[in-house]
């Protein structure tokens, strides 16, 4: 696919990869990655030539995303809401469901003069990350936690990207409620624990062949880290608190009773793009 005594440019890289792959979008994706240009850049350079390193980097990234690996974690880079994060298989690649789960948060704080919000799980740092990115710079204080080190690691790289508003980030390991401090009350604390049946059949199967096990199961029925949050998060929250979760799209009634069960004083269950239960948000 890529010359070696002829000069290549970067269309002819490009026009490889889409034929190789037969998909032209996931072609410029990783052509824009081996190149470091996107947008009009990488549209004003198709004829320029590509260096040897660029072609390596992107026959690397060729050969695994042939071999079945997420695309995103080939290019080791996906977008979340207004950021662009690193993702590798330490952590779940952020999904657009989960996008949602940001926006009911900043709903819930809109207004308020000051805020200080949890991201419990947080994994790449997407949901935590994301909404230091959004919220004011004054008055916003996000804890970003993780009980996995090795996926703190790749928060904290994300946490160097968001420029100015990293000062507002708190990063904390440990166990869900475990890592927060516990002399400061929370408005909102949010999470997407892990929610998936250990045995599930409608896991898609690239997921479960390439995401990390600990970020997906919970238990025979994905509950068991709700039983955890749910009940621990409460007396947490400000007297106005809330807590969001996403949750598996069967989960709506079994989540809504867990909250209810807990104490909190108002439990809604919402749908994502696709109508499907998705997020929970209980007030305490
Ligand atoms: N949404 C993911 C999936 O079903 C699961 C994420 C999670 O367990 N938090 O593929």
């Amino acid at each position: 696919m890529t010359e070696t005594d002829d000069v290549l440019t970067l269309r002819a890289l490009w026009a490889g990869s889409s034929k190789v792959l037969g998909a032209a979008n996931e072609a410029r994706w990783i052509c824009e990655v081996a190149t470091a240009l996107d947008g009009a850049d990488f549209d004003a350079a198709l004829d320029e030539p590509v260096t040897e390193r660029m072609v390596r980097h992107h026959d690397e990234m060729v050969a695994r995303y042939r071999a079945g690996e997420p695309l995103q974690y080939v290019l080791g880079r996906w977008g979340f809401r207004r950021l662009d994060l690193a993702v590798d298989a330490r952590v779940l690649i952020p999904r657009p469901e989960t996008e949602l789960v940001v926006e009911a948060v900043l709903d819930l704080v809109a207004g308020r003069s000051s805020r200080r919000v949890a991201d419990l799980g947080t994994g790449s740092g997407a949901i935590g990350l994301a909404l230091a990115d959004e919220l004011p710079i004054d008055g916003t204080e996000v804890w970003i936690t993780d009980v996995d080190d090795a996926a703190l690691d790749v928060a904290r790289a994300n946490l160097a990207g968001i420029g100015r508003a990293a000062r507002n980030v708190r990063v904390a390991s440990g166990d869900w409620l475990g890592a927060l401090p516990t002399d400061v009350p929370f408005d909102v604390i949010v999470s997407n624990p892990p929610y998936v049946a250990v045995d599930s059949a409608l896991l898609d199967p690239s997921v479960r062949d390439w995401e990390p096990t600990g970020a997906l199961f919970a238990g025979a029925d994905g509950l068991d880290d709700y039983r955890r949050i749910v009940p621990d998060a409460l007396d947490r929250l400000t007297p106005d608190g809330s807590l969001v979760l996403e949750i598996g799209t069967d989960q709506g009634a079994a989540v809504r009773a867990l909250c209810l069960d807990a104490g909190y004083r108002t439990v809604e269950v919402r749908p994502d793009l696709a109508g499907h239960d998705r997020i929970v948000v209980a007030g305490r």
